[in-house]
């Protein structure tokens, strides 16, 4: 075979990232657009000695499980790589990739995981579902500025305005910005030439109470846009607007935000309320508590809202508590697993790294009326080894502090540092619940638990990115 050939091949399988599988005369297949079950026209587009990669040319036989995106750029854009498979198949999917990951990299035995696994938790409208955009800003070729995302794995951006996945209030407020950028001719940022004003529009929605935010990311020191009334006043007037702010970013990096927010209209933080759900009950009702959490632009913040109310009900079923508890939570962004806990417990320690997250933390608990959480700015495999060294915090760190009951981690994608398992290890709480969007790096961590004296109670997925090849996974550990 050579490059340009073209060959039917059936799907059989789906890849890492969303890619179609299929063997064809002994050799394996990637194929960005094939669905499990189709048989296609491919046509080879790379071949190495026992794989290639090819196009998707024409769907011969499509698969049962094929469905049609809702969204038109659905194949270009890189945000969602699975809208062609139903749904069903979907949560399938990421129930394997758990599975799969914990077998090859984490060295559990296939029955092991069955036993263990409960079935993964989905969505009952998996679109709409997310409340923070982040559009990249740039210029067409006729000069215009631009709004849209990404094409998979490069910078070019394919404008769109209207996503399947993100608030309906989005286009709107994109519409009004790229409108204020004709109308007053402010340039796109270039990440070539790192010149021109605007990089990114992030938009966040508070789902429960409607607070809308606007933070436009900007390549110049300025506390001010030019000409910002008028931007103002059109976006201020959509319902629900709360704050409005510019973010300075001068690097010429990847990093989406730099460090300093300056909010040129209303507040500087939205609200949003997350109920607890009691996870035992079919459809999951809620149980009658709720807490509000204030957000900050810079701050993490979970991007499904519906789900991250399983999501933490099930951390907090997890943990076992009855109000006895001392409680780490590692990476705790806003605090919101902390003040979930804290309800429950004697007491609970947040650490997280960006520090206007723990003021937002501070704050989260002061308005809930929580007074036994507390928390730290600094990374987790530092502060917490310090604290269990004694070389910072309470002079005598109490010893509920140095050995708690229970230790919650919900790392970024790149999973626990050595140095934070290893302490969590001395620590030895009682249980582990370990919260990840990262079933590799999930496994990895969870191996060296193990080795380390506990064992794997419970696993459960979590859909908190429907439509994307992203899954969230809860796990309970307990020691042996
Ligand atoms: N539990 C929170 C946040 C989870 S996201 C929630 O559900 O909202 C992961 C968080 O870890 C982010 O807030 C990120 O800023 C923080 N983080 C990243 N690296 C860290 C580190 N080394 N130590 C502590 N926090 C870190």
């Amino acid at each position: 075979m050579k490059k340009n050939d073209e060959f039917e091949i059936d799907i059989t399988d789906i890849g890492n990232e969303g890619e179609g599988i299929g063997k064809y005369e002994g050799m394996t297949f990637f194929i960005k657009g094939g669905v499990p079950g189709d048989r296609i026209l491919a046509g080879a587009t790379k071949l190495k000695k026992t794989y290639g990669y090819a196009r998707l040319v024409k769907v011969i036989k499509a698969s049962p499980f094929r469905v049609t995106p809702k969204c038109p750029i659905s194949g270009k854009c890189g945000g969602c790589q699975i809208q062609s498979l139903s749904y069903e198949k979907q949560l399938e999917l990421k129930e394997r990739k758990i599975t799969e990951n914990l077998i090859r990299i984490g060295g559990f035995s296939p029955e092991f995981i069955k036993e263990h696994m409960d079935p993964i938790v989905g969505m009952e409208e998996p679109f709409h579902y997310r409340n923070k955009a982040q559009y990249p800003i740039g210029t067409d070729k006729e000069n215009q500025p631009i709004a849209g995302f990404y094409a998979g794995r490069t910078h070019s951006i394919i404008p769109n305005t209207r996503c399947y996945l993100g608030a309906e209030e989005n286009e709107e407020i994109l519409n009004i910005i790229l409108s204020y950028m004709k109308e007053y001719k402010i340039e796109a940022y270039d990440e070539v030439t790192g010149k021109g004003l605007i990089r990114h529009v992030l938009i966040r929605k508070g789902f429960s109470t409607g607070e809308l935010m606007v933070c436009l990311v900007i390549n110049k020191k300025i506390t001010e846009l030019p000409h910002q009334e008028s931007l103002i006043r059109k976006l201020a007037d959509i319902p629900g607007m709360k704050s409005i702010s510019v973010n300075i970013n001068t690097e010429n990096t990847n990093v989406i935000m730099g460090n300093e927010v300056h909010t040129i209209w209303g507040e500087p933080t939205i609200s949003d309320i997350i109920h607890v759900r009691d996870m035992q009950k079919d459809g999951y009702p809620f149980t009658g508590d709720a807490l509000t959490f204030k957000i900050s632009p810079l701050s993490f913040y979970q991007v499904n809202p519906v789900q991250t109310e399983k999501l933490y009900s099930l951390a907090l079923e997890y943990a076992g508590l009855t109000g006895k508890e001392t409680v780490w939570d590692l990476y705790c962004g806003i605090g919101t697993i902390s003040l979930f806990m804290a309800g429950s417990a004697k007491q609970v320690y947040g650490v997280e790294i960006v520090p206007q997250a723990i003021d937002d933390a501070k704050e989260n608990a002061e308005r809930n009326g929580i007074t036994n959480a507390r928390f730290f700015v600094g990374k987790a495999e530092e502060v917490l080894p310090a604290f269990y060294e004694g070389t910072i915090g309470d002079k005598k760190a109490s010893d509920d502090m140095l050995h708690p009951d229970v230790i919650v981690v919900d790392p970024p994608r790149k999973g626990c540092d050595e140095a934070c398992l290893s302490t969590m290890l001395k620590m030895q709480p009682e249980r582990i619940v370990y919260v990840s969007c990262d079933s590799a790096t999930l496994a990895r961590d969870l191996k060296i638990l193990c080795d380390g004296g506990y064992e794997i109670q419970k696993i459960r997925g979590v859909d908190q990115f429907a439509m994307t090849v992203h899954v969230e996974t809860v796990v309970l550990l307990s020691k042996k």
